[in-house]
């Protein structure tokens, strides 16, 4: 018996990525076989099918980091045949096959509930991207950054995680000011919840150890020159939160911020994050996330054109998610 699926593989040295069939007795180890309706296309699925970075470990391999679909077997305690779920990393698309596919085997407890409030369309159109937006957001809280001390920046703004943080963020109470390369999506952007749009430009230039202090906390997506940027004009006690390489992965930065200001600079992992925060993250976007809006950022696509997409994420052209359908 085989699957539809999108294969990447690598063969004497060449890497070839495809629609194809895939033997179901190729499925990896895990107690849960799930029926996959949804997956997304996220930046590493981009770089998975264009290999610009080394992120797909074993080969074949499928890509797709975000599943969401049907238990149809498990012998993990809690879930049964029939429960909508939820997953997100974990290595799935670089070391375990992914969700570009009709089924997955996994590891039971990698498993979320979908929560209650959400379709399975709706989760997987906030995926990754906007489950890191969540981690952002509740790291954010947690240091105590409320909408009373100040702006938020979001860099990367119209992509998936700046798309999701936007709304969130301003569902929240705060002022957002939203960094984009891209001003035709101003009104966009605006419409998410953003106060302010600033260029891109303005966090491009060689950072200086100290810039006047503009915002209390950050979303950054970017890294790089526009991270060194964020750190240097964040306000006195402020938070960033770093959570992407959009921009590249280097770090030119000072201590300065740090030392002088008390700036906090938060790493964000969605791929091997606790169950616990996962669940606090998935029903912060429940709780807060307006489905308009999500709506308003989403684009629905057939596994047929994943790959296509998958080039144009990286290639900075894509705007906020775009969901797979694989049934
Ligand atoms: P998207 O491609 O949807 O968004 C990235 C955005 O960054 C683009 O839309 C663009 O926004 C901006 N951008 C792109 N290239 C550049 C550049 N060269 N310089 C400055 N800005 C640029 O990707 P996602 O939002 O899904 O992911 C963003 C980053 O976060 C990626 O690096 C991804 O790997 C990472 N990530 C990390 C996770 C984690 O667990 N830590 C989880 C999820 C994502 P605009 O046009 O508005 O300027």
């Amino acid at each position: 018996m085989t699957i539809k699926a999108v294969i990447i593989n690598k063969l004497d040295g060449v890497y070839t990525v495809a629609s194809g069939n895939l033997p179901v007795s190729e499925l990896m180890e895990g107690d849960t076989l799930v029926r996959v309706s949804h997956s997304s296309v996220n930046y590493k699925d981009g770089l998975a099918v264009t290999n610009r970075a080394p992120v797909v470990r074993r080969f074949p391999m499928v890509p797709g980091i975000d599943m969401v679909g049907t238990v149809e077997e498990t012998a993990e305690p809690g879930l049964a045949p029939g429960d909508t779920v939820i997953l997100n990393g974990w290595g799935t698309g670089e070391t375990h096959l992914g969700a570009w596919a009709e089924k997955s085997r996994v590891p039971g407890k990698w498993l979320v509930p979908l929560p209650k409030g959400l379709s399975a369309e709706q989760a997987a159109a906030i995926g990754t991207a906007g489950y890191t937006a969540a981690l952002c957001v509740l790291a954010l809280q947690d240091a105590g950054v409320t909408p009373a001390a100040g702006p938020i920046l979001v860099t990367g703004a119209a992509g998936g995680v700046g798309s999701v943080s936007i709304a969130l963020l301003g569902a929240l109470g705060y002022h957002v000011i939203a960094s984009t390369g891209r001003a035709e999506e101003s009104d966009y952007l605006k419409k998410l919840g953003a106060s302010e749009i600033i260029s891109r430009e303005e966090l491009s230039g060689a950072p200086r150890a100290l810039g006047k202090e503009r915002w209390a906390g950050a979303v950054d997506s970017v890294g790089s020159t526009t991270l060194a940027n964020v750190i240097s004009m964040t306000r006195y006690g402020g938070t960033v939160t770093c959570c992407g390489l959009a921009g590249g992965m280097d770090l030119p930065s000072s201590v300065a911020p740090f030392i002088l200001r008390g700036v906090k600079l938060v790493g964000i992992d969605s791929v091997m994050a606790a169950r616990e925060l996962r669940l606090r993250a998935w029903d912060l976007l429940d709780q807060k996330l307006d489905r308009k809006l999500l709506a308003e950022m989403t684009t629905v696509v057939p596994l047929s054109q994943a790959i296509e997409v998958g080039a144009q994420i990286v290639e900075g052209k894509v705007r906020g998610r775009v969901v797979v359908t694989i049934d």
